[in-house]
């Protein structure tokens, strides 16, 4: 029986489940301390495979291959959130699993996470669970418009979401059409003054690094920008650190996690999603800290010390989606203080992120328009 807490030292090999720019970005943490990396994708050449040193071509729930990885791997990890839980629980006989499968179990659901967010003492966003379009009429009378309507799981990228403003005026057919996948969530939209987020890293003896609150901009239910320091009250950002400490201990979290939150116009702060994993918000710790969300995240799994979180500097990120990708590459060179990260991906499409850009400085406005001004983003 393997010592569970016993370090793994640069040599050994992390196996990765995804291989999308969270699994790249987490490979190249790895690659830089002198661990191997083995991806598992379908996608021949994806992303996390180009900077790695082998990849499984498989799906991510092809439990034969999953195995075939786990017994490849000295451990596991995973980029998102929807690994098959059963199937990392198999896997577990093979190779070190140190997140275990509760945060993946408590956060794949809407309605577990919810539960578990209300549970741990802290506010959630007003919401009903709904089966059908009766229920969605008590929903809407109990809430009161605006709400939005969510897929319970799989939803990323405001995708399985829709926005009802006026009750009076909606699209039956769309709600059906989201009912029809199973229960949906039906959610009080928040008057927000801002969106923030914190990233927890953990290793398995329970030492956590906690990262700077991040303040995120969307567009279009997308992130489009993440700035640090988060420009909020103390008050907020004490509770927000409490929130990530003790949802980590909850989550009983090992790598790295993320908790977006809503601040309401009336200063109110609701937790409102949880990602088991580095999240897009966190990319700029790459530049701005001293080590990134990847780093914590290869440390926390391989069960290393981990660091008290400086920011060395503040920072911007703005992501390219596929509408922005080749007008921001012949930018570039006017632009020395980019940091450039395009992921690799072979299909651009929009609204897809194919890369981001961090930007550190000193002046956050100045920096925040230069970017408004761009007209890359206009699209
Ligand atoms: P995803 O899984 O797609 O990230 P989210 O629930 O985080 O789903 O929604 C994406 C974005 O849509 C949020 O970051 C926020 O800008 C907006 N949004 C979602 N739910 C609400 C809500 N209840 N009130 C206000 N804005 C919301
Ligand atoms: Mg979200």
């Amino acid at each position: 029986m393997k010592n569970l807490n016993k370090a793994l030292l640069p040599g050994k090999t992390i196996g990765i489940i995804g291989g999308g720019q969270l699994g790249q970005m987490m490979s190249f943490s790895a690659k830089e301390m002198g661990y191997k990396v083995i991806i598992l994708d379908p996608q021949e050449d994806c992303p996390a495979a180009q900077v790695s040193d082998g990849q499984i071509v498989a799906e991510y729930n092809d439990l034969d291959k999953l195995i075939e990885l786990a017994k490849a791997c000295d451990v596991l990890t995973y980029e998102f959130e929807n690994v098959d839980a059963d199937a990392i629980n198999e896997v577990k006989k093979y190779t070190r699993v140190p997140q275990g499968i509760k945060a993946l179990s408590v956060t794949q659901n809407r309605i577990s996470e919810k539960d578990f967010i209300t549970a741990s003492g802290f506010q959630a966003v007003p919401h009903v669970v709904i089966e059908n379009i009766f229920e969605y009429h008590r929903g809407v009378e109990k809430l009161g418009a605006p709400v939005i309507l969510k897929t319970i799981r799989g939803g990323y990228d405001g995708k399985g979401q829709i926005l009802i403003e006026d009750p009076e005026n909606v699209c039956y057919a769309d709600i059906e059409h989201l009912l029809m996948q199973g229960p949906c969530m039906l959610e009080k939209k928040i008057d927000l003054k801002q969106e923030v987020s914190v990233v927890v890293s953990a290793n398995s003896d329970g030492q956590k690094s906690i990262f700077p609150i991040i303040e995120n901009i969307h567009r279009h239910n997308i992130l489009h920008l993440s700035t640090c320091p988060a420009a909020i009250s103390e008050k907020s950002e004490q509770h927000i650190y409490q929130v990530g400490k003790t949802l980590a201990e909850k989550l009983e979290l090992v790598g790295t996690m993320c908790i977006e939150f809503f601040i309401s116009t009336d200063d109110e702060v609701y937790v409102n999603e949880i990602a088991p994993r580095p999240h897009n918000s966190g990319h700029l710790t790459i530049e701005a800290c001293n080590i990134s969300q990847f780093d914590a995240h290869i440390r926390g799994i391989c069960n290393l010390a981990m660091p008290e979180i400086e920011l060395l500097k503040p920072a911007a990120m703005v992501n390219l989606l596929g509408q922005h990708l080749e007008n921001a590459k012949q930018d570039l060179i006017n632009h020395p203080e980019w940091h450039f990260h395009d992921y690799g991906k072979d299909a651009v499409k929009e609204n897809r992120k194919m890369g981001h850009i961090t930007i550190l400085s000193t002046d956050l406005t100045v920096t925040k328009q230069s970017i408004e001004n761009n007209s890359i983003w206009d699209v």
